[in-house]
């Protein structure tokens, strides 16, 4: 009777030591997983964080990248395209399709050098600019516009034909003859004249030298004859 019931106690003693463990290992266990998942969720947060400054990073890389190549291919001046840039893409232009008209116009301020000697260079310089705007504004989106040197500007340009081609080469002049231009309370009268070769081979065939020669030919033309005025030539 007695091994008996010690046994019972025993067996009770046992059960009770392993629900005892037992409990122990789910507290532990409770514990720890909560731990993990704080652990886990302050890396996420972390991660995201340098997820974030690495995008600013990589935006603010692509923004000065962006300026690099805007300073790289634009006139400081006038906001136009520099020489380099409108070169670069003079012979996709010309070589675009043959049915299309296509003209360079030189354009080349009329008489600058007293407008530099009588009101200074810094006159001179919003005169340029201003003019860059005029021009800009008179011409289409696909046209192309570029300061070509000091006060020369190349436009590119397609058109129905040789007569429209004269037709906004008029107006460009006009544009600039119109109304004087402001510096600093003077009213300045300026104007340009304008050398226009029209590539009537548009196609594999026009050459840019060819037609440059051409608009530089007419532009001659265009200040014999007494400038503020266009002048055309036919490159073939
Ligand atoms: P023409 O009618 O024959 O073209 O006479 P012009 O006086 O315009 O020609 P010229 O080539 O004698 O003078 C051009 C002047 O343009 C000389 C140069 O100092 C000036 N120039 C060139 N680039 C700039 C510039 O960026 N700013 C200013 N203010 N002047 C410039
Ligand atoms: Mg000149
Ligand atoms: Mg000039």
């Amino acid at each position: 009777e007695l091994t008996r019931s010690r046994w019972i106690l025993f067996a009770l003693a046992a059960l009770a030591g392993f629900v005892a463990i037992v409990a122990v290992v789910f507290a532990l266990r409770a514990r720890y997983a909560g731990r993990v998942a704080e652990l886990v969720r302050l890396r996420h947060r972390e991660t995201e964080q340098q997820h974030a400054a690495l995008r600013a990073a990589h935006e603010a890389l692509e923004r000065s990248a962006a300026e690099l190549e805007h300073m790289a291919s634009h006139d400081a001046l006038t906001g136009l395209l520099n020489r380099r840039a409108l070169a670069a893409r003079l012979d996709a232009f010309l070589s675009g399709p043959a049915d299309a008209c296509r003209a360079l116009m030189l354009v080349d301020v009329d008489h600058f050098k007293s407008v530099n000697d009588e009101h200074g260079h810094h006159a001179g310089d919003i005169v340029l600019a201003e003019l860059a705007a005029r021009m800009r504004a008179q011409l289409r989106g696909e046209d192309l516009i570029g300061r070509w040197g000091g006060e020369e500007f190349l436009i590119a340009c397609a058109a129905a034909d040789a007569a429209e081609v004269q037709e906004i080469a008029t107006r460009l002049v006009a544009a600039v003859h119109a109304r004087p231009i402001r510096v600093d309370g003077t009213a300045l009268a300026v104007t340009i004249s304008i050398g226009v070769a029209h590539a009537a081979r548009a196609g594999a065939s026009a050459s840019v030298d060819a037609t440059l020669r051409g608009a530089d030919a007419a532009l001659y033309r265009a200040k014999r004859g007494g400038r503020d005025r266009a002048a055309l030539q036919i490159v073939d």
